[in-house]
């Protein structure tokens, strides 16, 4: 398709956007009385405006029918979770039984650890991309050394090459090769959250798996946004969190996926507590832990009900679309914000640089020469909603579900005028 950067090109993608319905579906914030163009939904998703529906059903079952709520809710509580099961095996390319929603996402992927990182004196490594989100890092030090060993020995980050500003496969392939029969474990985030690159997960799982390693993937930016296929690919475990694309509330609830060969093992090591038991005989309150032999055996609490209902709110509005829908429109979406961001810089003379690989979901990030955090400052007042990075990165993520063609051209024009002054 032959892109314009005008206004009532815009709007033409806007009709033909099978997805536009959805727009008035989510509350925008605004900015001058204008709703803001909305690119942060890869750090905190809008509020869909049925999720209040769900919690206040909640509410009003805890007010009306307190303790017997757990059973006889609208909704029961008890087993409130595998509601969120089967909508989220599809985004996530799961079977059922393979997928829970428990505590948050760093909480997760500490309890995932426990059972597939189990180091000994010969393999140990973990394998981990070079400048991984804080919380990953932090997580994977604090892993190392609660197994006895130093964090300089025994994690291996992959960098970038010098003068790239994406990762290159084959250097993990190569780091995987090299480090061998050392190698217990490759933790990455699929979708890098800094500069928006997909990593190809079904390679590297599968050289991670030919040297005898565990293979986990950190989904935060890539659950809602890419196709996952967990299971096809042979993933040992997942998480991932609910607040960015999936439009499930600041610090909401977390998904994991732990691969079906996994689960009826019972040798397996696992944090555990009563929510894993089987749900017919838990209230026997017996002393013996019973596996579900499904992921919801790494439960440890009753459910937070008040956090899942917008995570099911979100989860409904996802399965009504697909994720086929939903990608298809991002895909036209990103590439007409490439294209409108490519005509500004010619306008204004070589004044950014777009740092996000070929290989992408939603997340476009923008490398800002000179003016930087001045510039951002510009677009926030101006209704322009984006994050900024150091040291000169503004990510743009225009979330398919509610962001508009004629938002790009309007965020465009507001770049322009912002570099111009
Ligand atoms: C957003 C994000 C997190 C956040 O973790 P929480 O435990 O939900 O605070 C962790 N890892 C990555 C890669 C992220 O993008």
């Amino acid at each position: 398709m032959q892109f314009e950067n005008t206004l009532s090109f815009a709007k033409s993608l806007d009709l033909k956007d099978e997805l536009s319905d959805y727009r008035s579906q989510f509350h925008f914030p605004k900015v001058n009385n204008k709703p803001v163009v909305y690119f942060t939904g890869n750090s905190l998703g809008l509020q869909p405006k049925r999720t209040k529906k769900f919690v206040d059903e909640i509410m009003a079952d805890w007010g009306d029918l307190a303790v017997e709520g757990h059973f006889h809710a609208s909704k029961p509580w008890w087993d409130y979770h595998e509601r969120l099961a089967e909508p989220l095996s599809h985004i996530v390319g799961a079977k059922k039984e393979e997928v829970c929603v428990m505590n948050t996402l760093t909480v997760n992927l500490h309890l995932l650890m426990v059972s597939f990182y189990r180091p000994t004196s010969k393999r140990f490594k973990i394998l981990c991309e070079e400048k991984a989100f804080p919380s990953d890092q932090y997580m994977l030090q604090s892993q190392v050394r609660h197994h006895g060993f130093e964090p300089s020995e025994a994690l291996v980050e992959v960098a970038k090459r010098d003068g790239e500003h994406y990762w290159r496969t084959e250097d993990i392939l190569a780091k995987i090769e090299e480090i061998g029969d050392k190698l217990a474990l490759v933790l990455i985030g699929g979708v890098n959250y800094y500069n928006g690159q997909v990593f190809d997960m079904q390679t590297i799982t599968r050289a991670g798996k030919a040297v005898g390693a565990n293979v986990g993937w950190d989904l935060a930016h890539a659950a809602g946004n890419i196709e996952l296929e967990l299971h096809e690919w042979e993933v040992d475990f997942a998480a991932w969190c609910s607040y960015k694309y999936m439009n499930s509330g600041p610090g909401n609830a977390s998904g994991i996926f732990v691969h079906e060969r996994h689960l009826k093992n019972d040798k397996l090591q696992r944090f555990e507590g009563w929510w894993g038991t089987k749900k017919d005989t838990r209230f026997l309150m017996k002393p013996e832990f019973e596996s579900t032999h499904t992921a919801d055996s790494w439960q440890l609490s009753n459910p937070p009900v008040l956090s899942l209902a917008p995570y099911l709110a979100s989860l409904e509005m996802f399965d009504e679309v697909g994720m086929e829908k939903l990608i298809k429109k991002q895909k036209l979406i990103v590439a007409y914000l490439e294209f409108v961001l490519r005509e500004i810089d010619k306008e204004t003379e070589g004044s950014f640089e777009i740092i996000t690989p070929a290989d992408r979901g939603c997340q476009l990030s923008v490398f800002l020469h000179g003016q930087g955090r001045k510039l951002f400052d510009y677009l926030m007042e101006n209704g322009v909603i984006t994050d900024w990075r150091e040291p000169n990165v503004i990510r743009l993520a225009p979330a398919p579900f509610y962001c508009s063609f004629e938002d790009m051209y309007r965020f465009g024009q507001i770049l322009k005028s912002g570099i111009e002054r």
